[in-house]
């Protein structure tokens, strides 16, 4: 574990973050989780990409230019040996005395970044994992990357409180996303998942599922709002995120998805994204 604040390594537990920063107060911030593996960052310009463009939807100024950010990526991962595992960084909007409203000249954005080992074993979500569905009930600019996770962090708390791996959120009658993942569904062989919009997390996984494993496997994809019903009548549905990749869903409260098996789709794809992903080609 190596650990980056406001321009140094530091030690954990080193720093202490003023009680004045408004990530701290407020949850004023925005944060990414990048993979690394082998040694690299996997998808990094994607990461990147969201990132600035959170800041921008935010109006947090950028002190880091991209080529200094990737840098900076590139040495935690050398200082720290860690070849298999994740990069956390975190840009609050900076320390002032607990005011609502932010005034951008006086405020220095707070950085944290550290690298962490993968140490759970990820080859068992192969084997599929129980889903429960809940209201979506988040704001209507998830596809800002920002530390305000509440909703998030309740829906997943009740999903594992009913043993289940994660929760499928539902705003009114449509499937958006899941509390900490994306959703995708099979029908008739045909690949469905919401459109990236501000319901949703563009999820960079989603994103080199849709772009690049579905079309090299000639997989269609259909990015459009499902209804509940269609959900619950799926062939396959599966979860995708930065650190599981592809996670096929079992169940759905507590009936099974299909045959009750991960689908074939499914794990083609699966396949297919940590091919990707071993090949670090993105
Ligand atoms: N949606 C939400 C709400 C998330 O928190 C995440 C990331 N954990 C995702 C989607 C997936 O995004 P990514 O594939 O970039 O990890």
């Amino acid at each position: 574990e190596l650990t980056y604040f406001n321009g140094e390594f530091v030690e954990p537990g080193e720093k202490c973050v003023s009680i004045d920063d408004r990530g701290y107060c407020f949850g004023d911030g925005v944060y990414e989780v990048t993979r690394v593996y082998n040694g690299r960052c996997f998808a990094f310009s994607y990461h990147q990409d969201r990132l600035y463009r959170s800041m921008r939807e935010m109006d947090i100024p950028v002190k880091m230019p991209p080529d200094d950010l990737q840098e900076l990526h590139e040495i935690m991962i050398e200082q720290s040996g860690i070849t298999d595992g994740y990069i956390y960084l975190q840009i609050t909007r900076g320390v002032s005395p607990r005011h609502h409203a932010y005034d951008r000249s006086k405020l220095e954005p707070t950085m944290l970044m550290y690298i962490r080992p993968i140490e759970e074993d990820l080859s068992k979500l192969a084997a599929g994992v129980k889903a429960i569905s809940l209201p979506d009930e988040r704001w209507l600019h998830v596809d800002i990357k920002t530390l305000n996770l509440i909703p998030n962090i309740l829906a997943q708390t009740k999903a594992e409180k009913k043993f289940a791996y994660s929760a499928i959120l539902f705003r009114d009658d449509v499937c958006t996303e899941g509390a900490t993942s994306n959703v995708f569904a099979v029908k008739d062989g045909i690949l469905y998942t919401h459109p990236a919009n501000n319901l949703i997390l563009k999820g960079i996984t989603r994103q080199m599922i849709v772009t690049k494993v579905a079309p090299s496997l000639g997989v269609t994809v259909i990015e459009k709002a499902c209804s509940r019903e269609f959900i619950e009548n799926a062939d396959e549905l599966f979860f995708t995120d930065t650190i599981g990749g592809v996670i096929p869903i079992t169940k759905l409260d507590r009936k099974p998805v299909g045959n009750g098996e991960p689908g074939p789709v499914t794990m083609r794809l699966r396949d297919g994204y940590e091919k990707l992903l071993h090949e670090g080609m993105a």
